[in-house]
């Protein structure tokens, strides 16, 4: 099928772009740099030959640990490969071979970095939110499928939900309950997906994240005073969109 190849491939450079993406999410938080020194194992500092290095196969050849030390490589490191591949290719599959493509699995890595990083560190690295904003506006001006106003719409109706809600929620519950790195997320996302977009990813981010905090909570794996990081929901919200957004609007239309 025309497909084949091209399937496979999307998919490696997603395992790849993955791989890397590990190491921003290692990093960035640390305020180290993505380039240099090479890859290394975090516990016993030993540099990483490049076969212990390929996506998800050197995680299984080495069943999950350091050729070196033993100790255990987190298992995040696999799954964020495999989502970075899964992601690239259903972009692929809806969206062809294409500028919009282009700029949607640019998009992804960088929400995948920061819904990883936000889960980690429960913060929203600026370093990458900021300039996306940016980025998401300059490029609504060369692409066909968004216009500058819908991209600007999408950057204040975007942070100005999480705004008014941060600011109502901490009136209400005496406590912090979004802040201003997923202001900035959301206005981020906006610029790249415009009004109707980020309305929809925000819903939804707010649907499953409720869904998983009741789910925590019933559970017993959470406390009702623990703090569930948001931006990860934003950012499955906006992937769902992203990929779906259309047939959502038209389900929806069709009530
Ligand atoms: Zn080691």
């Amino acid at each position: 099928m025309y497909y084949g190849i091209n399937v496979v491939l999307i998919f490696i450079l997603g395992l790849i772009v993955g791989s890397f993406s590990n190491v921003c999410i290692y990093r960035i938080p640390r305020n180290e740099s993505i380039i240099f020194p090479a890859s290394h194992c975090p516990k016993c500092r030993s540099n990483i030959s490049p076969k212990d290095n390929i996506p998800l196969l050197s995680y299984i050849l080495l069943k999950g640990r350091c050729r070196n030390c033993k100790s255990k490589i987190s298992i995040q490191y696999p799954i964020v490969e495999f989502l970075t591949g899964l992601i690239y290719l259903i972009i692929y599959l809806i969206y062809g071979l294409s500028v919009q493509s282009l700029i949607y699995i640019i998009l992804s890595s960088a929400l995948i970095i920061i819904a990883f990083i936000d889960l980690n560190k429960q913060v929203i690295p600026e370093v990458i939110s900021l300039p996306g904003m940016v980025i998401g506006l300059i490029l609504s001006f060369f692409v066909p499928y968004i216009s500058f106003i819908n991209s600007a719409l999408g950057v204040v109706i975007g942070g100005g939900i999480i705004l008014i809600i941060g600011v109502a929620g901490s009136a209400i519950f005496k406590k912090e309950a979004m802040g201003g790195g997923d202001v900035k997320l959301a206005a981020m996302i906006g610029a790249f997906l415009g009004w109707r977009y980020i309305i929809i990813s925000l819903f939804l981010g707010f649907f499953l994240g409720a869904l998983a905090g009741i789910i925590l909570i019933l559970s017993k794996i959470k406390s009702r005073d623990d703090v569930v990081p948001f931006g990860p929901f934003i950012v499955l919200g906006s992937f769902i969109t992203l990929l779906w957004g259309e047939k959502i609007i038209s389900w929806y239309i069709g009530f």
